[in-house]
């Protein structure tokens, strides 16, 4: 009868885990740890996906670390509607052009045609800004800092990918109008920081900041700025959030003045937007997963420690066992005190076994072992889930200590060990075909680039090739970074072709 049980828990065991490797095909493993680690469960529309538990709960976590910094710089929640009037979202020109065929319209109402169409906001510059207007009378009205956390559809026919591009997705969208350029300037790096904080502090990601080129610049807006990761599996650059100064162009639209006090003139308000994304999930998962599944940056993770008694055998006296499920209580009960997220597995219908690699495939960052052996020695085995390394601490009140210790050393173990495989695949070219030839072993290029989106599109197109499931894929800017490389910019654009004369190095990648 054990032998079976053993037989029967083995066939579980491979049933759990992950059945391609990430280096041989990251877009299968990628789907299958997104299901089998319970993050996404699929839905019967295209685009769209469930956000189990597993996930939403490290959005709840960026929620509140983001949500923190925003309050602390004034900027207050509300909500507005999802609809906006065809008037409204057509006011700015440029802005609707980029936009115009990604938005969804909802035509009908039961059987009955609409008087007139109504749009599903894709961003709510044009449905947040008729109000704006009426809010501002005179300088003594501004700024305004508001922001919301809600879903927005962009009916997009690129390949959809969980979390990474969906046609809905959830987000922070932050909206602030200032009575002068400068302060709404500061303020969209100081948004910056706080994006690249969300990657760096929570999901142990490094990012460059930078600006975005001509060409990639949100629509109607003065400049972009942007936080971009690089994804070592595949050399995949990933636009991470962006900040955006709108200047005067959409208050323009909208009439959002007031009388500058120092010549009674009409000046209109400089206005940002700023934006993040669940996407900052599914960089998660492909930055840090590995052939066994998830691994969760501890900052992030719903459980950041499962306790799981073991080495209960037929010998085993009742004794014993209520000893080791009642430490393994106590442990956990110390730990939640201690504000560590923990867990004990006490569940007696699955092996020991079968919940490593439940916990494993999950991602939780520490498996906290307690046996018969570790209880005589008055300690229990720390597991890492990312390094797989082993480590006995004391089961005393100084545990809550040490495993807050080991989190920490985790975090910054998986933060540098990515970025030590992006370091090492960035690299500064002003030549054209060593260019295309890196990007094919997977690097981001620092190349010196006249900023001209004509030349941009040239590159794109010298740079293509298929990218294995069927796209075409060129390279295009990620970002002009605000630190520039070390280098003494070159005379000529890494485009040959190009006259004009270089403006910066550009980080270039094929990219999400
Ligand atoms: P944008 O308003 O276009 O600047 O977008 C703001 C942020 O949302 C971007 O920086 C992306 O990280 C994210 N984002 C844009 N499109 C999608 C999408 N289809 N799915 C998930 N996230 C997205």
């Amino acid at each position: 009868v054990k032998e079976d049980k053993k037989a029967k828990d083995g066939k579980k065991q491979t049933k759990l885990g992950i059945e391609f490797a990430k280096a041989e095909n990251y877009s299968e493993w990628y789907s299958q740890v997104i299901t089998k680690a319970e993050m996404i469960e699929y839905y019967d529309v295209s685009g769209c996906y469930v956000l189990r538990p597993w996930s939403y709960a490290i959005w709840e976590s960026i929620q509140e670390w983001f949500d923190t910094g925003i309050k602390k710089l004034g900027v207050k929640n509300c909500y507005f509607p999802m609809f906006v009037s065809n008037a409204a979202l057509e006011r700015e020109k440029t802005h609707i052009a980029d936009f115009a065929p990604e938005v969804a319209w909802v035509t009908r109402a039961g059987s009955s045609e609409m008087a007139e169409p109504i749009a599903i906001r894709p961003t709510s510059e044009t449905v947040m800004y008729p109000s704006y207007k009426k809010w501002v009378q005179s300088h003594r009205d501004l700024p305004i800092k508001l922001n919301q956390w809600c879903n927005v559809v962009r009916w997009e026919f690129k390949h959809p990918t969980p979390f990474l591009r969906t046609r809905e997705f959830l987000w922070q969208e932050g909206h602030t109008a200032f009575a002068g350029a400068k302060e709404a300037e500061e303020e969209v790096f100081q948004i910056l920081d706080l994006y690249a904080g969300v990657y760096t502090d929570l999901l142990a990601i490094p990012v460059v900041k930078g600006r975005k080129s001509e060409k990639e610049k949100f629509a109607g807006g003065d400049f972009t700025t942007t936080v971009e990761a690089y994804v070592p599996c595949n050399g995949r650059g990933i636009q991470g959030a962006t900040s955006h100064h709108l200047g005067q162009n959409f208050s323009k639209m909208f009439d959002i003045s007031f009388e500058d006090p120092s010549n009674g003139q009409k000046t209109f308000a400089w206005q940002n937007s700023w934006g993040l994304s669940t996407r900052t999930i599914g960089a998660m998962v492909m930055i840090h997963g590995d052939d066994n599944g998830l691994v969760l940056p501890p900052r992030v993770a719903a459980i950041q420690a499962i306790v799981v008694p073991v080495g209960i055998t037929a010998q085993t006296t009742d004794e014993q066992r209520k000893e080791l499920t009642s430490t393994a209580t106590k442990l956990t009960e110390q730990l939640l005190e201690s504000d560590v997220r923990a867990e004990s597995d006490l569940r007696d219908n699955y092996s020991p076994g079968w919940k490593f690699n439940h916990w494993e495939l999950k991602g939780v960052p520490i498996r906290l072992e307690v046996g018969p052996k570790d209880l005589a020695a008055n300690q229990v085995t720390a597991v890492v889930r990312f390094s797989s390394e082993k480590r006995a601490l004391s089961l005393d009140e100084s545990l809550p200590k040490s495993v807050k210790g080991l989190l920490d050393e985790i975090h910054a173990a998986m933060y540098r060990k990515v970025l030590e495989a992006r370091d090492a695949h960035m690299k500064v070219t002003n030549d054209l075909e060593e260019m295309k030839r890196l990007l094919d072993e997977k690097f981001i290029i620092l190349a010196p680039f006249c900023g001209k989106p004509e030349c941009e599109e040239e590159i794109k197109k010298s740079t293509t090739r298929e990218d294995g499931e069927g796209a075409q894929m060129g390279a295009k800017t990620l970002c002009v970074p605000l630190e520039q490389p070390k280098e003494k910019l070159p005379s000529s654009c890494v485009l040959p072709a190009c006259k004009s004369s270089p403006q910066f190095f550009a980080l270039f990648g094929r990219s999400y």
